[in-house]
């Protein structure tokens, strides 16, 4: 039996091996290891193809959430909107700064953020909306911003799992006030470690995450405030600098695999195939199913190969994590039954034909077809 690994890591580097071992090399014989020229072509590369004015490389996703919050100002005694569904991080960085997150649940047809729900969750601590591209799907901005606009609150964008996805023809990460990216080596735009970076078009946000990266320093040894060591590694952002040129057309055929995924499997009705609106380009980061027997599902792909994974098994607000929140089961229903249901199936650049009607075969084998 051939396996369908659910993230094929070993390609990108297979096929791009000439141009990463020069950067290496590059970056190795250049004697110049903390921030630097590498760090600031890609930050030019990146906010190019963000189109912001700004992109300022950190450490990793959840850094860059983390420095936009504070960046801002926002802390203790302040209320920050997140979505009741997603990834820990989102939530983890406003924690950080002393602020509590304030779950707001998703439209199940897209997963994302319920944009009719925000408005009744505003109180006078409201400081921010910080909305997530769940899936490499873009929530509905404009609806968003408008809600943003009446109670004067910055919008944030978690585009860690958007890179290159639109919304009415304008990339995330540019849709907001400002946008905190991670290139954790399994996203769509994927270093060799840990990475991330912020894009902005405030040039005031952008000066002050430059400095609170380094050490909350512009000059050396003069240290304005009390900043923190988050930079983006040289020898990564020479290697996102190979990537990013490949992103569009790995992104092209993430989209080529959904499509064939969406017609394959249409007409299976135990199966709840994404839901894409109009107005939305995913990045098809993850192509995410729901079942009522997914645990099943899951166990009957497994047996024939094919490698899948729950994004996410446990929602924030029943994490042990935020135990302290006073949240139980039953608070954020819409989430809870996402995670019970959800399956994510594999999709990548790099998975061949074969494999993905592999993987239509398998699923359609499960439901006796
Ligand atoms: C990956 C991810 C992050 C965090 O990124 P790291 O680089 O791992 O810190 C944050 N939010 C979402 C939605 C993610 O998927």
């Amino acid at each position: 039996m051939n396996k369908v690994l659910f993230l094929d890591l070993k390609s990108p580097y297979q096929e791009l091996q000439t141009e990463l071992d020069a950067a290496y090399r590059r970056v190795m014989e250049s004697g110049w290891y903390i921030l630097g020229e590498e760090v600031d072509s890609f930050e030019k590369d990146f906010s190019a193809f963000c189109q912001t004015k700004h992109c300022m490389g950190v450490a990793n996703g959840l850094d860059a959430l983390h420095l936009i919050l504070r960046a801002y100002g926002i802390g203790e005694g302040d209320e920050v909107i997140v979505p009741s569904n997603t990834y820990i991080a989102t939530w983890l960085a406003v924690s950080y700064v002393g602020a509590r997150p304030i779950p707001i649940e998703p439209d199940p047809a897209t997963f994302n953020i319920d944009s009719a729900r925000i408005e009744s969750a505003i109180t006078p601590r409201t400081r921010a909306i910080l909305v997530v591209h769940l899936y490499g799907q873009t929530v509905d901005m404009d609806a968003v911003l408008a809600i943003a606009r009446r109670h004067n609150l910055k919008v944030i964008e978690d585009s860690a799992q958007a890179h290159g996805a639109a919304y009415k023809q304008k990339q995330a990460g540019a849709l907001g006030d400002a946008a905190g990216w991670s290139f954790y080596p399994g996203k769509n735009l994927g270093a060799f470690g840990d990475a991330g970076a912020v894009t902005t078009n405030d040039d005031e946000l952008a000066e002050r995450i430059r400095t609170l990266r380094n050490y909350g320093s512009k000059v050396k040894y003069f240290n304005e405030v009390k900043g923190y060591n988050s930079r983006l590694d040289p020898l990564q952002a020479a290697f996102l600098r190979v990537k990013l040129k490949h992103l569009n057309g790995w992104n092209s055929r993430r989209k080529e695999i959904a499509l064939q995924y969406l017609s394959s499997l249409s007409d299976l009705p135990e199966l709840t195939l994404p839901h894409v609106p109009e107005w939305a380009d995913p990045a098809w980061h993850v192509f995410v199913i729901r079942h009522a027997q997914r645990d099943a599902l899951q166990k009957y792909l497994g047996e024939n190969g094919i490698g899948t994974l729950i994004h996410y098994p446990i929602p924030p607000h029943l994490s042990e994590a935020y135990q302290d929140a006073g949240y139980g089961r039953g608070d954020f229903p819409l989430a809870e039954n996402i995670a019970q249901t959800v399956l994510s199936i594999p999709i990548g650049p790099h998975l061949a034909s074969h494999q993905t009607a592999q993987v239509i075969s398998a699923i359609r084998a499960f439901h006796g077809k």
